[in-house]
């Protein structure tokens, strides 16, 4: 705890008064342009990986990048990314996944879970993704796994677009969806391409060479 609060000490002393005029200007608002969505693992920081600026992202952060589809006792995901399209007007969402995800290994291994029951419900989210996953045939236990990060991203893009919020922006065509695998060893990008169901790296994804 002590090196967390040096490092607001540091912050304060240091960085604020650098960066003042920018923390002025979000002071009474923010319009961020994007809602980014990932996994709670500490080796994936948004802003870091994207060089995002305070007020740029808002940001989703869960165990296993989930986002549950759309029910009738919506919850705190289904909140926030209603509040991101609805209201901050978000011109993008980006789901990313992470290489050695804990949630996904444990999803792709079936381990025993009756320890951690939260955990347990909660990537019931990721079924669907599972079951696609099961059906393929891996040559190690790497590429199942790596093959479980994939295909949730790939459900995960499926359920947000069960949001009603998300629907209607999508039908308004005002709304951009992306799906990224972040490689925690190598800092690459993998991003799902829908026209060939692939992944591909980010500076080859024809969203790179867009101006949207
Ligand atoms: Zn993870």
């Amino acid at each position: 705890m002590r090196d967390i609060i040096n490092g607001f000490l540091r912050f304060q002393q240091d960085v604020f008064p650098s960066r003042k005029e920018l923390f002025k200007s979000l002071a009474t608002g923010q319009t961020p342009k994007a809602l980014f969505i990932s996994c709670s693992d500490s080796r994936m920081v948004p802003e870091l990986v994207t060089q995002r600026e305070p007020g740029d992202l808002f940001v989703i952060r869960n165990a296993g990048n989930i986002v549950p589809s759309f029910g009738p006792e919506p919850g705190g995901v289904s909140a926030t990314v209603e509040y991101a399209v609805a209201q901050l007007k978000v011109s993008d969402i980006v789901i990313c996944g992470h290489s050695d995800c804990g949630a996904m290994t444990a999803v792709a291994t079936c381990a025993c879970l009756d320890h951690m029951p939260a955990v347990r419900n909660w990537l019931h989210h990721t079924d669907a993704a599972r079951m696609i996953n099961e059906s393929r045939h891996h040559e190690t236990e790497k590429d199942r796994i790596d093959g479980m990060v994939r295909e949730n991203v790939i459900a995960q893009l499926n359920n947000i677009r069960t949001h009603p919020s998300v629907a209607v922006a999508l039908a308004q065509g005002r709304l951009g969806l992306h799906g990224w695998v972040y490689d925690i060893e190598t800092g690459s990008i993998l991003a799902h391409d829908t026209a060939t169901n692939t992944f591909v790296p980010l500076a080859l994804h024809p969203a790179a060479s867009s101006d949207h």
